[in-house]
């Protein structure tokens, strides 16, 4: 994670364009930012990095944002309508409950559906699996104008298969070489890439598992699997950091997101997918008709 010295050096009111004080004491692409000396197991994951404010506030302002993501997501859109290839890739992926499907509902959900191309990742069919692990990735990817979203993507290829020798280390190994090749490859034909790693504390993961047993409308997202897995967190640790540590390039950067608080990483991915867009400078495509001749000709008709 970005060293805290950062927080302390930005100035308040970052990203607010209106009077209001950013309760952000760092933007959150700089602070959740993997660096080369990110750890997985040294961070917190209760913490809040960077947010300075209180739950109930960041709850209030994870609407308040969303107008403003919803309105940069209408002109990608917009733009992509009028023939701009650009789009914008969220990679999400974190072990069970760490709340990449709540991440979908309540921060993609904030915009309108018809700009993004959501795609989740299982167990590859047996089609999938004829074909090269990229294979299904491709076929997934957002189109212009679109926010595609992945929900688990070809990390998997990196993790589930190393944690469980899927297949032997000289076939998982390369992979990394080639995700960077076809990031880069991806980036260069217009998708902008974030890459976010949501990890919750084995505590927390039981404290989910635990709503989902005891809970009848959770049984469905229960997996008796999900347990068999919490005994490799470890692996998954070494797992994830080796990934991050191969693939944090600086045309797909991975965040790290301490996601015990649900309100504080949807906010967090909020933010990420505001600065994204913003990056587009996007601005209205122009009118492909004349304007004033078709305002005559609707008042005359
Ligand atoms: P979820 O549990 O996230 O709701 P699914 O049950 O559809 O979704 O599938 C997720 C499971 O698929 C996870 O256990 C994940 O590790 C596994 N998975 C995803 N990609 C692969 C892959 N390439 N190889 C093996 N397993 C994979």
């Amino acid at each position: 994670m970005a060293k805290s010295s950062e927080k302390s050096a930005s100035p308040k009111n970052v990203e607010s364009k209106d009077e209001k004080p950013s309760l952000w004491s760092a933007p959150p692409v700089k602070i959740l930012r993997a660096t080369d000396s990110t750890r997985i197991e040294d961070i917190d994951f209760d913490e809040t990095p960077g947010f300075e404010g209180t739950k109930a506030e960041g709850q209030a302002l994870l609407p308040e944002r969303g107008e403003v993501l919803s309105a940069l997501q209408e002109k990608l859109y917009a733009n992509g309508r009028a023939g701009d290839l650009r789009s914008i890739l969220l990679v999400l992926q974190g072990m069970d409950t760490a709340g990449k499907g709540g991440m979908v509902r309540n921060v993609i959900g904030m915009v309108d559906p018809q700009g993004v191309d959501l795609a989740s990742f299982g167990v590859p069919t047996r089609e999938e699996k004829q074909h090269h692990y990229l294979w299904r990735i491709r076929r997934a990817l957002p189109r212009g104008g679109k926010i595609g979203v992945f929900d688990r993507s070809h990390y998997e290829d990196v993790l589930v298969v190393a944690v469980h020798d899927l297949v032997p280390r000289q076939v998982w190994e390369p992979r990394f070489d080639e995700i960077n090749a076809f990031e880069k490859d991806l980036t260069e034909e217009g998708t902008l890439i974030i890459k976010v790693a949501l990890f919750v504390s084995p505590e927390e993961q039981r404290a989910r598992l635990q709503e989902r047993l005891d809970r009848p409308d959770k049984h469905w997202k229960y997996n008796p699997g999900d347990v068999t897995e919490r005994g490799f967190l470890p692996q998954y640790r070494t797992a994830y950091q080796r990934a991050i540590d191969r693939t944090n390039t600086d045309y797909a950067p991975w965040f790290v997101i301490p996601a015990n608080h649900k309100w504080y990483s949807r906010l967090a991915v909020t933010e990420l997918l505001i600065d994204a867009l913003e990056q587009l400078q996007l601005d209205w495509p122009a009118a492909d008709f004349d304007v004033e001749l078709e305002k005559k000709r609707l008042a005359e008709s």
